[in-house]
């Protein structure tokens, strides 16, 4: 089996963000939603972890809630950021 070397807060990131991203805000196009994961991406520890493709779901579950809030929060300035400074036209907007 193959082992993968994969920074998980990545991944976590992107599962908080596409379950919040109905309440953000802002331009909720594929540009501005990898913007601002990597915004909080950047702000964000990274959890490096060797894993298996098929493990990789259940080491996000592996997150506590407390850790959740402090994505979210990050997500969420990214947001405003983001909307403030689109990197693309306001006409472009979805
Ligand atoms: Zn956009």
């Amino acid at each position: 089996m193959q082992i993968i070397l994969r920074n998980i807060m990545e991944d976590y990131v992107i599962v908080i963000l596409d379950r919040i991203l109905d309440n953000l805000d802002c331009c909720k196009c594929e540009k501005c939603r990898l913007d601002i994961a990597s915004y909080a991406l950047n702000r964000l520890p990274s959890k490096y972890v060797a894993t298996t493709q098929g493990e990789l779901m259940t080491k996000l579950c592996e997150f506590d809630n407390g850790f959740e809030t402090q994505v979210m929060a990050s997500l969420t300035l990214a947001a405003n950021v983001i909307k403030k400074n689109p990197k693309h036209d306001v006409t472009d907007e979805r």
